[in-house]
């Protein structure tokens, strides 16, 4: 449907994004699930179709496109019926390389955006570490000068992407007597002596998707590969976050809605005391408030994306989004479970993998609480 915020041409692109999902990833997506693995080819397909670099500029292989072709996209995505999947791609296009393409050197875009964005090259992010997720400020990973180099010491953890990234975008302390003043980002190649996956980590969901403990010891990392200004990487990763908590609201509120139209074609079908579960007032409504609850979240997230596309830095307002849709779509999906019986409990019917999937959203890229205190200093609290 057009409306205000989607043109025609981004209505065909979603066609092309729904084919794609479904005929490509979506048949694979059990087995990945099972293996917890997928191939890196997804990536190399994703380049191909121009996934990885839509809001990207054309100098550096991207389309140049709105922010609306991004909400396309992760509307999309759920029809891989890979929440793994989407979100290694989504690590790629929105947390690892973002920060390359707006502080980034003609070389370092050379090296490792222009790759990324045609899948040839897999990035990851590295922020958190075992004692610093929310508080930033207390990572522990150092960066020492060192002539020409830097010599990087420390551990990262629940790093997506990180047992095949090719880089890291990692932020190290280069002052660590100067808390958020003293953190800068680097551009860390994987095959640099000193670098380890120490471990794979085992999780509640996502199983296809690698989440990781790196180790850094004494890596030895040119200076030319500092990315942006030294000790300002905490305000870059700042502006970093919004990006990567759009699409995070953005796919948490298009998860909910998929879960929640395949529930409707359920208790249309099951049939319990003698006729259809939407039969029965109780089912109705419950499923009505979903339908109010997502499309309110909806039409908010559209006017974060226009937001975006205007050039204002819209903190207080992404900030809300994701704790809207994330909180949202534990809520529905968690009622659609429900609404299944025994079968939403049972592997076959998917829901129960999108239920653990899900539970990740109020958590990852700023946790729920963490965004109400920053939106609760805004409002000067
Ligand atoms: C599957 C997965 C993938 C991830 N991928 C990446 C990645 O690619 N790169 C990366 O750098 N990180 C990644 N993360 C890390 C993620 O961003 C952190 O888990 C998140 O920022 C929370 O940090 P933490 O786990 O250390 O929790 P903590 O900071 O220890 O917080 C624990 C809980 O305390 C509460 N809390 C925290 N602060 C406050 C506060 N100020 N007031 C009130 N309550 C508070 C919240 O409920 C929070 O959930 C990933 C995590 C997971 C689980």
């Amino acid at each position: 449907m057009i409306t205000p915020w989607f043109k025609e041409e981004h209505e065909i692109f979603r066609k092309t994004v729904r084919k794609f999902m479904e005929t490509e990833f979506a048949p694979h997506a059990d087995d990945w699930e099972e293996k917890k693995d997928f191939p890196n080819w997804v990536f190399k397909r994703a380049g191909e179709m121009g996934f990885i670099g839509l809001t990207y500029p054309e100098e550096v292989g991207g389309s140049g496109c709105d922010t609306f072709y991004k909400a396309v996209f992760c509307e999309e995505l759920p029809r891989s019926e890979s929440g793994s999947v989407n979100m290694a791609l989504l690590v790629q296009s929105d947390m690892a390389s973002p920060p390359i393409n707006i502080l980034g050197t003609q070389e370092q875009k050379e090296e490792y955006l222009v790759p990324m964005i045609k899948g040839d090259k897999i990035g990851a992010l590295g922020i958190t570490e075992p004692n610093a997720g929310s508080d930033v400020a207390a990572m522990r990973t150092t960066a020492r000068r060192d002539g020409d180099y830097y010599r990087i010491n420390g551990t990262k953890l629940f790093i997506t992407n990180g047992a095949r990234a090719d880089v890291i975008t990692l932020a190290a302390k280069t002052d660590p007597d100067q808390g958020y003043h003293g953190i800068s980002l680097f551009l860390v190649d994987t095959d640099l002596p000193g670098f380890s996956v120490s471990r794979k980590l085992e999780k509640m969901g996502m199983h296809a998707s690698d989440t990781t403990e790196l180790r850094f010891d004494e890596v030895r990392v040119h200076k030319s590969k500092l990315l942006g200004r030294e000790n300002q990487g905490f305000y870059e990763v700042m502006i970093n976050f919004q990006g990567e908590r759009l699409v995070a609201a953005l796919t948490a509120a298009a998860g909910a809605s998929y879960i929640l139209d395949k529930t409707i074609t359920y208790i249309k079908e099951r049939e319990v005391f003698g006729r259809p579960l939407s039969k029965f007032q109780i089912t109705r409504h419950k499923v009505v408030d979903m339908i109010c609850e997502i499309e309110a979240v909806r039409q908010y997230l559209y006017y974060c994306c226009w937001l975006f596309d205007q050039n204002r830095n819209p903190a207080r307002e992404v900030s809300i989004a994701k704790v809207m849709a994330t909180e949202m779509s534990v809520k529905v999906i968690h009622q659609c479970l429900q609404l299944h019986g025994g079968y939403g409990y049972m592997k076959e019917f998917k829901i129960e993998r999108a239920y653990r999937d899900a539970r990740l959203g109020t958590i990852g890229g700023g946790a729920t609480e963490v965004l109400k205190e920053v939106i609760g200093r805004m409002e000067g609290l």
